[in-house]
């Protein structure tokens, strides 16, 4: 394991990005998330003519949904909770959120896979390793202490950790 603060701007490879997989247009079944001119995108009134012509429309699961049902994060956030005050993670758990949505809006294959309290550490996973960086530096924006990221080349992903300084 590499500790690579240095190396903030570390870009994976995405094995889910792969476009050739993808005809145009194709529509993913579970968030209804649209592939057409090479761009993924959300638009109802596009999905509803598309859905009016269902025998020209590719079903297929878009890149971030099958990592979610897969389990295959690109980035990891882990909050440590030693020092961190009752109200001061229910603000960060806000801010974890608001975060996603905006990041969403910016790129629609940017999502949580899981967002889990273990105890000690909240351990968030995401399906982009921009969205873990964003997260990461959100909360240390409003509450500072330390971001120490970790990337194995085994596991292709980034590893960030927010820790309060001691
Ligand atoms: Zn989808």
């Amino acid at each position: 394991m590499k500790r690579l603060n240095e190396l903030y701007d570390v870009k994976l490879h995405d094995p889910y990005m792969d476009r050739s997989i993808y005809k145009d247009p194709t529509v993913c079944p579970s968030c209804k998330l649209i592939y057409h001119n090479k761009r993924w995108f959300w638009d109802e009134k596009f999905y509803n003519e598309l859905m009016e012509n269902k025998d020209k429309v590719n079903f297929k699961e878009c890149p971030a949904c099958r990592k979610i049902r897969d389990h295959y994060p690109l980035g990891i956030v882990y909050i440590v909770k030693e020092g961190v005050k009752p109200h001061e993670l229910e603000d960060m758990k806000r801010m974890i959120k608001n975060e996603a949505e905006a990041e969403m809006r910016r790129n629609p294959l940017a999502r949580i896979i899981e967002n889990k309290d273990e105890g000690d550490t909240i351990v968030i996973q995401t399906t982009t390793e921009t969205l873990a960086k964003k997260i990461a530096k959100a909360v240390q924006r409003t509450f500072h202490g330390d971001l120490t990221f970790s990337f194995s080349d085994g596991q292709k992903l980034l590893r960030i950790e927010w820790k309060r300084k001691s």
